[in-house]
């Protein structure tokens, strides 16, 4: 039996159902899970690890529910920065192409690195393209090094350039072997329980680029075992007309159709969505990644997220493939996600309030979206949010730093105000991610340099 005790905290965010926001806060965790949470003076004066946080601001580990973590390797390459999705994809495809088994085991420590520095402890990846041998193995054993949890998608891309789907051929999958390598690696690695580590999520990439078969499949092999499922939708107005002309549907129903929907599902996106296709989500707990560094980045849109949340949606943030962002910034990706539902409520988007201003999303509507918004998305009730039972998962930060000099008046909106930083402390069931503001299990020197020697031979 391993004790943690956490004391003397500023402030400690707990979203629970209360929101309460204990000041001079802490909690006692045991094994990795939670057991108390309170004012200092409540909780056992002693544990195996004792961590006292005077002067920061603690809160639940901030959840990623969209990514592609091979993207690190294709950060703004030149041909690509200034395309629109389906471009965008044709010119990094070939790229893809070359990667090795060794660059998705080193793109995942890039990716999981820079999440944790900026507050993430659990990360959803979507991987869709496996050239050259590569499998979901490496990133998988990248991950556990990291010591964050890790929904690792196993993705798929069928509907090669010859069948009128985007990808070019030499990228796609055999759909046989799809489903043979996905069954093999849930029954290799799904663990459901409370507190898990890995879970695998079934991913065919986009309604653009696998068969309806696949789709359909996919849908029932994941069923079958009980993981849930995930894909890109509604991204673009591209996107929309492809479906509406290929399939003869606009995107979600063409989801409906294939018995993509509902509370085992969520979607990366949906920027096009209409009133009843948000109503839909609600209805049956289908969740959204929304991704606005992304969309913005690829001009793709703006998507209705305070419309999503009002409706009852669940709704996750995603920071999206690194080749689209271009970082792995979860607060960032929190004061975009801010900013930019408060453009798209002055443009009109959103429900006016009594004196005719627009109702604008708060930070600490930000924050949920980033902790419990992120957890209901995934299916983890056993995240999100800092009380007895739920994992030992939190960040811990500094507020005497330049960044928040003058923002004390209130510290866990000044997180999301301010400029995004990285953190002091991210605690994954009771053990250091990154201590004192280092990665705490890998060395990033030299992980830097084989990451960018990687990047280096892709692009020759
Ligand atoms: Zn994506």
């Amino acid at each position: 039996m391993t004790t943690l005790l956490v004391k003397n905290a500023m402030l400690l965010a707990t979203m629970d159902g209360q929101r309460r926001e204990i000041s001079h806060g802490g909690l006692f965790a045991r094994d990795g899970f939670i057991e108390q949470v309170g004012r200092t003076e409540t909780l056992p004066g002693d544990a195996d690890l004792v961590l006292d946080l005077d002067g920061h601001v603690v809160l639940p580990g901030l959840i990623n529910t969209h990514h592609h973590f091979y993207q690190t390797l294709t950060r703004a390459v030149p041909a690509a920065q200034d395309a629109n999705l389906f471009n965008w994809l044709q010119t990094l495809y070939p790229i893809w192409a070359r990667m090795q088994p060794e660059d998705i085991y080193i793109s995942t420590q890039i990716a999981l690195a820079e999440l944790a520095l900026s507050g993430c402890t659990t990360a959803s990846d979507h991987l869709y393209l496996f050239p050259n041998g590569s499998r979901l193995d490496e990133e998988i054993q990248a991950g556990k090094e990291i010591g964050m949890r890790l929904h690792a998608s196993r993705g798929s891309m069928s509907l090669g350039e010859s069948a009128g789907g985007l990808p070019p051929d030499e990228v796609v999958e055999d759909e046989k072997f799809i489903l043979k390598d996905t069954q093999r690696v849930i029954e290799a690695y799904h663990d459901p329980d409370p507190g898990s580590f890995v879970q695998i999520v079934v991913a065919p990439c986009s309604p653009f680029s696998v068969t309806p078969d696949l789709m359909k499949a996919s849908a029932e092999l994941a069923r079958s075992h009980n993981v849930q499922m995930h894909t890109h939708l509604a991204e673009t107005l591209d996107e929309e007309l492809f479906c509406q002309q290929k399939f003869g549907y606009r995107p979600v129903a063409f989801m409906e159709a294939l018995d993509w929907i509902g509370d085992d599902v969520w979607f990366a996106h949906s920027v096009f969505v209409n009133d009843m296709e948000i109503d839909l989500y609600a209805s049956t707990g289908c969740g959204v990644a929304h991704c606005p560094s992304s969309n913005m980045r690829l001009g793709s849109g703006i998507a209705p997220l305070m419309q999503m949340v009002q409706t009852g949606v669940d709704v996750g943030l995603g920071v999206d493939g690194s080749a689209s962002n271009d970082g792995s910034h979860m607060l960032a990706e929190a004061r975009q996600a801010l900013l930019l539902a408060r453009l798209k409520a002055a443009l009109g988007g959103a429900s006016r309030s009594e004196d005719d201003a627009p109702a604008l999303i708060t930070a600490r509507q930000a924050l949920e979206i980033a902790t419990l918004g992120g957890a209901a998305v995934l299916g983890r009730p056993d995240l999100g949010s800092l009380q007895p039972g739920k994992c030992a998962d939190f960040i811990a930060i500094d507020m005497n730093r330049l960044a928040y000099a003058g923002a004390l008046h209130d510290p866990l909106a000044a997180i999301v105000f301010c400029a995004p930083i990285n953190v002091d402390h991210a605690v994954v069931g009771g053990e250091f991610v990154v201590k004192d503001g280092q990665l705490a299990k890998v060395d990033l020197t030299d992980l830097i340099a084989r990451h960018n020697q990687a990047a280096h031979r892709l692009m020759q």
